[in-house]
């Protein structure tokens, strides 16, 4: 069945993302637009998922545990993870191989973990936007060691995605997928990576509510779980 997706999404956690990002306003404006399973993706961090997945399971919405990685090269991957304890783990080991660097909040935004109440059980005083020491060709291999898969996000964008820092997707960091904007030139992107037939998936990068956008795109699973998401792209993985 045709379910439709965003796998691209920050809370307030990520120093950019609005602090009207809580909990409970993605997952109602995630309802409110049609959308069926969403990846909560915050930068390096998965510490806001606990929160997403139970409101998602009290509303009625799939919430897959996901990260946007910043690799070592400053290039950002979407990570997603089958379920909340491999997510925990790799979130862990993100923070364990990364430069601890405070943040400025007058300066990045402030970075707020919150409950399923949408209420702030604390602030993350690590800047979590800082590169990590995972570089992009370990990523793969490395998200799959967690249960999880990765691609690269935003490729049509200039700036911290791999077709601007590596100039294309090379074939070490092309395994079948790669994450592209809502406001991409869809056709070109098409052209572009039709020949190496990589399926493209548009998600909103929200950091505001009114940036997510109405259900558009699908994907075709069995069932609506984070794991069914994760073996769709696990089955056609190049
Ligand atoms: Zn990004
Ligand atoms: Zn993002």
């Amino acid at each position: 069945m045709k379910y439709y997706y965003d796998f691209h999404l920050h809370s307030c956690l990520s120093p950019c993302g609005d602090e009207d990002m809580t909990p409970n306003n993605i997952v109602g404006m995630a309802k409110l637009l049609g959308l069926d399973v969403i990846a909560l993706t915050d930068h390096n961090t998965c510490e806001n998922c606990p929160a997403v997945m139970e409101v998602g399971a009290r509303e009625g919405l799939c919430v897959v545990p996901g990260m946007e990685l910043s690799t070592s090269e400053d290039i950002h991957m979407v990570c997603l993870f089958p379920d909340l304890h491999k997510a925990l783990r790799f979130s862990a080991y993100v923070r364990e191989h990364t430069a601890n660097i405070q943040n400025r909040p007058e300066i990045y935004g402030r970075q707020l973990k919150m409950n399923a109440a949408d209420e702030i059980i604390g602030e993350e005083s690590d800047l979590l936007i800082m590169a990590s020491e995972i570089s992009v060709e370990q990523a793969y291999e490395l998200v799959k060691s967690f249960g999880g898969f990765v691609y690269p996000a935003h490729i049509d964008r200039d700036s911290y995605s791999i077709t601007a820092v590596l100039g294309d997707l090379t074939p070490e960091c092309n395994h079948g997928f790669a994450g592209i904007s809502y406001d991409a030139d869809e056709a070109f992107l098409k052209k572009m990576y039709s020949v190496d037939g990589v399926e493209l998936m548009q998600s909103s990068d929200a950091h505001y509510l009114e940036n997510m956008k109405d259900a558009k795109n699908t994907i075709d699973l069995p069932e609506l779980t984070p794991q069914a998401v994760i073996d769709y792209f696990a089955a056609r993985a190049k």
